[in-house]
């Protein structure tokens, strides 16, 4: 693993077959090569892509007795996976499909990630019928082993469950505990995602990530529109496989990072890749259909890889979140999809390293979960804030015209700096809208002097940091206590609190709000605590 951010890795799984780079965008891909709108071979030279899937199921259909070899057949030098069939058989109502077989197939016809047999999980199935079709899913996943004969095909286990997060949950435990799996895979999600049910489709990864071993890959299966790549990789997905490139292409859509066009609608291409660039949408249609619907295949398939790329950049460079911020605008749906994000951000803080190349933005209240803000509370936790006689509370709360803290904390080190006798005497706290209470202890660790505030929180969510403030204070009996800065929030609450008259301590308050220009009050404040 080179990079993580939230629960996304950057890596590269080895195969004998090839590398493949994580996360991974996996193309859908039909065995029969002339069913293909984009073919094999410009995936490898043109596209770049190192893995691709193809279905167990035509495969069966249309090649049982005669195929050899499926790198052969497809033309495919790299790694393929294939699926079970599963999902396939059951729509087109093939039943005597044996999981012998299919393990046996699959190693056969030389898969390199092939899935034994799994019964896949209707958005209509009541909890008795999913968790019927689960203990079939694991029963098989645990008979394989001994049927399998072929060391080169990696296994990977198919995780059912559904929308039924008990049954991922059950899914993940049992088949991590089978070492004969080099690789997870969650199914079941088309429907979900096909009714933009990206919230439950989150829920679903994050139980199941919650208890898989960490250092096998997770694949997810039937990923779509390019939208919501970004969130899946942030909830743990490392690779996964789609055909909306060939899929919408089919229905003349044209797709972009966070958006769905029909082709007729188009004045011009909001695009610049190789098929955008030589034409207009106008003469695309004067096309013969087939052309244009290859061309809309490609154009799909370069957002797609486009926005891979951008991904595994937003990893390195540790801005995954602000891409997830900014795509989850671009739909309700990614936005409940975000929102499940966020309920979840300390399970991400676990993969989220603790200092990153690039700063932190604050654009939206919802960056107040943002996996920085609870690192800070718990390192907040670990400290002890309140252990000289007097404090100093400088409050930046809802100032609006100071967006970040560097300038501030820089003028006060100074001050500290020549006033050391200053320090023994008084904790200070600087009070932020994201971040609460910083002490100027921690000021210089990461990332709290590399944040930029465009954005100011609401009333509720500073309420609470005002709460944790009095909770702290209340612990310790400062002989005194100086409110300094924007005071209009936190005198209100002094009020209503009666700590004025409840506590016999001094309180001083100087209320004033510097500026990005104007920091005169701020040393004029700093000076006056010399006596
Ligand atoms: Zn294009």
């Amino acid at each position: 693993m080179f990079a993580s951010d939230l629960l996304a890795r950057k890596g590269i799984i080895h195969s004998p077959k090839g590398n493949i780079r994580t996360p991974s965008f996996v193309p859908v891909v039909h065995p029969e090569p002339s069913k293909n709108l984009v073919t094999v071979a410009d995936f490898q030279q043109e596209f770049n892509i190192d893995f691709i899937i193809t279905s167990s199921y035509i495969l069966r259909k249309r090649f049982n007795k005669t195929i050899k070899d499926l790198h052969e057949l497809t033309s495919f030098a790299g790694p393929i996976m294939t699926d079970s069939g599963a999902f396939q058989s059951l729509l087109y109502g093939e039943i005597e499909l044996l999981p012998e077989e299919v393990i046996k197939f699959q190693e056969e016809i030389g898969s390199d990630f092939a899935v034994p047999l799994d019964i896949p999980i209707s958005l209509t199935d009541s909890f008795e019928t999913a968790h019927e079709k689960v203990k079939i899913t694991i029963q098989r996943a645990k008979e394989a082993p001994e049927i399998s004969s072929k060391a080169s095909t990696c296994w990977v286990a198919p995780i059912q469950g559904g929308k039924f997060l008990s049954l991922v949950e059950r899914s993940a435990k049992e088949l991590t505990q089978i070492n004969f799996y080099s690789m997870f895979a969650i199914g079941s999600v088309v429907e979900l995602m096909n009714n933009y049910r990206y919230d439950t489709l989150l829920q679903i990864i994050l139980t199941a990530k919650k208890f898989l071993a960490p250092e096998k890959p997770l694949h997810l299966f039937g990923a779509g529109h390019p939208a919501m790549f970004p969130f899946i990789v942030a909830a743990g997905i490392d690779t996964f496989d789609s055909a909306a490139y060939s899929l919408y292409a089919q229905d003349g859509r044209y797709l972009t990072n966070t958006q769905t066009f029909l082709l007729k609608d188009l004045n011009e291409f909001p695009c610049n890749c190789p098929i955008c660039s030589k034409t207009t949408p106008n003469e695309l249609l004067n096309q013969p259909k087939l052309q244009q619907i290859q061309a809309l295949a490609k154009h799909n398939l370069y957002v797609c890889q486009a926005e891979i790329k951008a991904i595994r950049e937003a990893i390195s460079s540790g801005t995954l979140w602000n891409l997830l911020e900014s795509r989850s605008r671009a739909h309700p749906a990614l936005r409940k999809g975000f929102n499940v994000l966020l309920k979840h951000s300390s399970i991400l803080l676990e993969n989220t390293p603790s200092t990153k190349k690039k700063g932190c933005f604050y654009v939206s209240e919802s960056d107040s979960q943002r996996p920085e803000v609870l690192l800070h509370q718990q390192r907040l936790k670990n400290i002890d804030l309140t252990k000289r006689k007097k404090l100093i509370i400088f409050s930046l709360l809802a100032n609006r015209d100071i967006n970040e803290l560097y300038s501030v904390f820089t003028r006060v080190k100074e001050f500290f700096k020549v006033n050391k006798a200053l320090i023994e005497e008084f904790d200070f706290w600087i009070i932020n809208d994201y971040y609460g209470i910083i002490p100027l202890e921690l000021i210089e660790v990461y990332p709290l002097t590399q944040s930029v505030f465009m954005e100011k929180i609401t009333n509720i969510n500073r309420k609470f940091i005002i709460e944790d403030i009095f909770r702290r204070i209340k612990k310790w009996s400062y002989q005194e206590i100086i409110l300094a800065g924007n005071l209009n929030s936190l005198y209100d609450y002094f009020i209503e609190e009666n700590y004025y008259l409840e506590s016999r301590r001094k309180i001083k308050s100087y209320n004033f709000i510097i500026s990005n220009k104007h920091f005169q009050d701020l040393e004029f404040f700093l000076n006056s605590l010399i006596k």
